[in-house]
């Protein structure tokens, strides 16, 4: 045999049309560790398994009849030691010196095998990467969903602390510490814009004598009502809170002296006018309007000054800071 042949990279056989195997080259010997000897004259069938005989003989000898050439058949064959080596095997059908012989070819598909169970095993790894990135995906989906309505209970029970921790529990109007910071707010806003506004705080004529007469609890009654009162004349961006005991304040924002008297004028005949389980009720309102280097306390002052005026005017009635000036000739 050709030497080239002798040591190809592929095995090669040479068998009959009855399966006798004729010749081989070096390599197909050392691939299967089979002496020349031990296969010159034995039948192919001898290195096959049941199994693959029977491939052999459904796909091979019909498909050499017909055509005269097989490709690419899968086969194994057993080895030397007994192992089983599969093989790509290609044959041909042709005529030597006037004898019909099949030359075959076989390409040791091990390696390939070996290949495409890596392959097999990336893909299935890479298969169950994916999904356990979904289940982590659904789970931070989850967990984020959890968060977010965490967040949206937090918000909410949030305003609903903010709106506690500002208003007046027998009321309902604000606080006197929401007051504090809203006065504070009207006074920077009255710096930067130089927009006017009034403070207003109306105190209860006599109200020690509605709880000695008629109980505390009438007497709560009573604020709780006027609080009613208050809040329902007073216009959205107004500010009415409880001061304290039975004073309250009202912030009056974009109104100057005039219009505050107004509406102090009107809360006190509301207030007179309205039927209380104590029979009348009167109001006494003092009040200060904002002016160059107010601060809260100065306007507190002023409008605290008023109220005490009223007080000694006789009750139910309303004071402007602005009057005391002028009847007692004082600055505001
Ligand atoms: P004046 O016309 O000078 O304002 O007299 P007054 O009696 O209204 O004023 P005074 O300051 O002497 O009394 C206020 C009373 O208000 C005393 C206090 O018992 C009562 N008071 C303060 N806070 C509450 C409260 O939350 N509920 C009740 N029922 N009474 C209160
Ligand atoms: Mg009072
Ligand atoms: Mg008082």
């Amino acid at each position: 045999m050709d030497e080239r042949l002798e040591f190809a990279p592929c095995g090669y056989l040479s068998i009959t049309h009855q399966g006798i195997i004729t010749d081989m080259n070096h390599t197909f010997l050392y691939l299967m560790g089979y002496t020349r000897e031990a296969l010159l004259h034995k039948h192919i069938e001898s290195i096959m398994s049941k199994a693959n005989q029977l491939i052999f003989h459904s796909y091979f000898y019909p498909n050499i009849n017909l055509h005269g050439h097989v490709e690419e058949l899968f086969i194994s064959l057993k080895d030397g030691s007994g192992g089983s080596v599969p093989y790509i095997m290609n044959g041909r059908s042709l005529i030597v010196d006037g004898v019909a012989v099949i030359d075959c070819i076989l390409v040791q598909m091990s390696k390939r095998i070996d290949y495409e169970q890596e392959l097999r095993s990336a893909k299935k790894q890479i298969e169950e990467a994916y999904w356990a990135k979904d289940q982590a995906l659904a789970g931070l989906n989850q967990i984020h969903a959890e968060i977010q309505q965490k967040q949206q209970e937090l918000m909410e029970l949030n305003a609903v602390l903010v709106e506690l921790s500002t208003t007046d529990k027998l009321t309902g109007l604000k606080n006197r510490r929401y007051f504090e910071e809203m006065l504070s707010e009207q006074l920077k806003l009255f710096r930067e814009t130089g927009e006017p506004f009034s403070l207003l705080i109306i105190d209860i004529d006599h109200f020690k004598r509605i709880n000695d007469t008629f109980g505390h609890q009438t007497g709560d009654h009573v604020l709780e009502k006027l609080g009613s009162l208050l809040r329902f004349h007073s216009r959205e961006k107004d500010t009415a809170a409880r001061y304290g005991g039975e004073e309250f304040v009202l912030i009056l924002p974009d109104m100057a002296a005039d219009e505050a008297r107004l509406v102090a004028e009107n809360l006190r005949l509301e207030t007179q006018l309205a039927v209380w389980d104590t029979g009348s009720l009167t109001v006494s309102a003092g009040i200060a309007t904002c002016a160059d280097g107010d601060t809260g306390e100065t306007l507190l002052h002023r409008a605290d000054k008023a109220l005490y005026a009223s007080k000694e005017g006789g009750r139910n009635r309303v004071m402007h800071s602005l009057d005391l000036s002028r009847s007692s000739n004082h600055t505001i």
